[in-house]
């Protein structure tokens, strides 16, 4: 296929591909699947080898948010029996981290839910971080707190944060769909105060709530665009009690295409296979790896993932290896804060941006099984007496 060798030349130089390109990407058959999941595993190899990155998640503070985000099992008023808990101690944050890093974890993803921290929370989190980096030499800390305000990122950063995630989730177009409480304009705003304060920008997306391509196209373009050093890439957990509980949109199959498009069009970041992996993904999770290099250990953050152990198997019989903490993540090119001239490339970006809309042929209608079978509430771990699955 011309697309799929257009993708990987370009993938290789790091050049971003059209947006026709990433459309027609999405638009491929099942027939054409193999061929895309092989190409776009060329330039994840270029740029990552067959390494994959662990990340654990602690869940620092569970449920009770006072925001509306329509595909969160923690929003306001939502009935969807999660664990509820305020702020853990920071050595009940490091105990929990510890079982993810002794699993093979490098980086502890630090969450806690609601709009954003006040600056007495941002203590707290700084105490939580400060323990964890003690007890645990080498570890990489992501804080995910939700929107920032003016000097909170300079303040985690001095506490040792290495990173910040705040997901834009999905096009400017229809954030207001799925959110009423902020806008698309804060949460780039937070990924931009993080950026500017020297913490590496983890910013992701959330495919599967009833978006139509051009907004995943335009999601990974503006991530791309905002120079995100991580790409968390969700598949919706159609929560019962929230309202996408109905949002079954989903095929493994078409999760690997939008796995793919997110490679192709970010190259050399770190894409991150996220929540719904295994509820969406299922017994294709192995193929998957070819296009992420970086996955989530374990559980969510309010829903179980499948065991740790399997995880590392699932690993191992694919050809991969887990990245290790002397292993540094990104190519060199991009490390020390930003890629340089090629991600903030006005005219690599802008020229894209641009470019007219594809006249693609939507894929073939496909109606997924609603698997409510395999959503299980997160039971264990963090906020609970029984063991971590790490
Ligand atoms: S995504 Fe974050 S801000 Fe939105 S409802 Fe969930 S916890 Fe609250």
């Amino acid at each position: 296929m011309d697309l799929l060798n257009t993708l990987v030349d370009k993938g290789l130089r790091r050049e971003l591909p059209t947006r026709d390109e990433a459309l027609a990407v999405l638009a491929t058959s099942d027939d054409e699947l193999l061929d895309v999941v092989a190409a776009a595993g060329k330039v994840r190899r270029h740029w990552f080898g067959r390494r994959v990155k662990l990340n654990y998640l602690v869940n620092l503070k569970s449920g009770l948010c006072p925001e509306d985000c329509s595909y969160c099992s923690q929003r306001l008023g939502a009935d969807t029996g999660i664990l509820k808990y305020t702020w853990l101690k920071p050595d009940e944050a490091s105990k929990a981290a510890a079982a993810g890093l002794a699993g093979g974890a490098k980086r502890v993803c630090l969450v806690a839910s609601g709009r954003g921290p006040t600056d007495r929370d941002v203590d707290r989190v700084s105490d939580t971080i400060k323990t964890i980096k003690e007890e645990n030499e080498g570890v990489e800390v992501c804080a995910c707190l939700g929107l920032l305000s003016d000097g909170q990122a300079e303040r985690l950063r001095g506490a040792g944060a290495d990173a910040y995630n705040h997901n834009l989730n999905t096009s400017e177009a229809t954030y207001g769909d799925i959110t009423k409480t902020h806008t698309y304009a804060d949460r780039v705003d937070t990924v931009q105060k993080a950026h500017a304060a020297g913490l590496s920008a983890c910013s992701g997306l959330i495919s599967g709530m009833g978006e139509t391509d051009k907004d995943l196209v335009d999601v990974v373009f503006a991530l791309r665009q905002l120079d995100a050093d991580s790409v968390p890439v969700n598949f919706l957990i159609p929560f019962e009690g929230t309202p996408l509980a109905k949002e079954w949109n989903l095929t493994p199959q078409r999760c690997l295409r939008i796995l793919a498009m997110v490679r192709f069009v970010c190259p050399d970041i770190e894409v991150r296979i996220a929540g719904g992996r295994e509820l969406h993904l299922r017994t294709l999770q192995p193929l998957a790896l070819h296009l992420a290099n970086s996955i989530f250990l374990g559980d969510y953050l309010t829903s179980e993932g499948q065991a740790g152990k399997a995880d590392l198997e699932m690993i191992a019989d694919a050809g991969f290896e887990v990245e290790t903490t002397d292993q540094v993540t990104l190519p060199e090119h991009r490390r020390g804060g930003g890629c340089g001239s090629v991600c903030g490339s006005e005219e690599s970006a802008n020229s894209a941006c641009g470019s007219k809309e594809a006249e693609v042929p939507a894929a073939e209608a496909e109606v997924p099984e609603a698997r409510t079978d395999l959503v299980a509430v997160r039971r264990r771990g963090a906020g609970t007496d029984l063991a971590p699955n790490a």
